[in-house]
């Protein structure tokens, strides 16, 4: 097999990857994409695109984001239900000029990105490419894979969670509080869904600062999962797929709305790596993107609208490399200095707010007070979904306004 030579090398096609890659494609570099898996692919995932991912789509890709309009298999969603640990509730509904949130099963939503991909023409994906090996050399990167050996001046690593170009560079740990460990099993016949799709955040006391959530689906169908900080689980040595099914036959409201739903298939898992610590995220001839960064929101376990941010920046600085033909790490700094300008403020505010997450009677207080004063749920409201409001969420201000208003 012959080596296969490139301008720029993307391991891994899920958000991060294929959004690079769409940048590039204006360009006239040669990209070679190369994924594991052959699409379409699930991906353990909640499945929950927020406006932001949409938002990431228009600037990506007009021709994208309308093919997505237009894609029927997707539940558009309305708002957001959050119980807090005493199992009141709180309503939030989502309508920000005509926008809203959807659910869409990865395995749609990853393959819509693939197949807008091969229709272009620079851009050369490999399906069923593991990357075994990567050699850096003082003037290339090379790749080992089953299907011979890939060259390119420069790589980005979209390869996620468990980044085998991320181990290569080195400079991110695995740290349990900073990653969660998170559960995803579809169900069909759940009772008493949202007619408007709101999703269900269950902010139980057994999981903060994680929740349990039901996000709703077509046909009669939703994604149920849990994410929780990895240092708790080691630390109360807890085994979430147990923890999962107690929750949903034994919790006051869940047990009935289960009673008769259908598990339609065995729980997954998977990582969560969190953006709440700013990390070294490029080196020589390397940058990484989404997952492989480490860049999921630490309150939400969001993580697809940051994938495809990091990607398009990612393929933004590429074509700064090849204008000043300058690969080094130095000049790749630039590239870790834009992501942490324009994402480090609200991974830092979902940080604190994570934090805030872990005292039950904090949240029990919020919701209730909430639920008492308009003006309350509009500070709420305003907090979690608008993102230059969300810091009013932090600030002593808002928690005096509940006790002494
Ligand atoms: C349980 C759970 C629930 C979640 N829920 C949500 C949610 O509702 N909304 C949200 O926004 N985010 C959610 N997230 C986070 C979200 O899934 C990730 O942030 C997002 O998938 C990151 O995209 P990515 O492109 O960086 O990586 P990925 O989507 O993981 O894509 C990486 C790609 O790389 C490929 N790959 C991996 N290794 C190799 C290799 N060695 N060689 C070649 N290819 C390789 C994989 O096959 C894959 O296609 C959730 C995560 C989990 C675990």
């Amino acid at each position: 097999m012959s080596d296969k030579e490139f301008d720029v090398l993307i391991v891994g096609a899920g958000p991060a990857g294929a959004a690079c890659a769409i940048v590039l494609a204006q360009t006239g570099l040669s990209v070679a994409i190369l994924d594991k898996a052959a699409f379409p692919r699930d991906k353990t995932c909640g499945d929950a695109l927020s406006i932001d991912v949409i938002n990431q789509l228009s600037l990506l890709s007009p021709v994208l984001a309308s093919s997505f309009a237009e894609f029927t298999r997707k539940t558009s969603s309305y708002g957001i239900r959050v119980y807090s640990p005493d199992r009141a509730h709180i309503d939030i509904s989502i309508d920000m000029e005509g926008k809203c949130g959807h659910i869409c099963k990865r395995l749609d939503f990853d393959n819509l990105l693939v197949q807008h991909l091969k229709q272009l023409s620079n851009i050369h994906l490999f399906e069923n490419c593991a990357v075994k090996k990567i050699d850096q050399q003082p003037h290339f990167v090379a790749l080992g894979t089953e299907q011979g050996i890939f060259r390119g001046q420069i790589l980005v690593g979209a390869d996620g969670a468990y980044s085998v170009v991320s181990k290569h560079l080195g400079t991110i740990k695995t740290e349990r509080k900073h990653y969660s460990a998170g559960l995803r099993v579809y169900y069909e016949g759940v009772s008493f869904l949202n007619t408007s799709h709101f999703i269900e955040l269950h902010f139980l006391q057994e999981l903060l600062p994680g929740y349990l959530w039901i996000f709703p689906l077509p046909n009669n169908k939703a994604n149920v999962g849990l994410g929780m900080l990895s240092s708790i689980v080691s630390k109360k040595k807890i085994n979430l797929k147990e923890t999962l099914q107690k929750i949903l036959s034994t919790d006051s409201l869940l047990k009935e709305r289960f009673k008769n739903a259908r598990p339609l298939e065995n729980v997954k898992g998977y990582g969560l790596p969190l953006g709440s610590k700013k990390r070294v995220i490029s080196g020589t001839r390397i940058l990484l993107t989404g997952d492989a960064a480490s860049l999921i929101d630490p309150l939400t376990g969001e993580g697809i609208g940051n994938a495809i941010r990091s990607g398009r920046i990612a393929g933004d600085h590429i074509k700064n490399c090849f204008s000043k033909c300058d690969f080094s790490a130095t000049f790749n700094i630039a590239y870790d200095q834009e992501i942490y300008r324009r994402m480090g403020g609200e991974l830092r505010l979902s940080t604190r707010l994570q934090h805030l997450c872990k005292h039950p009677k904090l949240m029990n207080f919020v919701v209730k007070k909430a639920n008492q004063r308009a003006e309350v749920k509009q500070l709420l409201v305003e907090g979690l979904t608008k993102a230059d409001k969300k810091v009013s969420l932090i600030r002593p201000g808002f928690y005096y306004r509940l006790l002494f208003k």
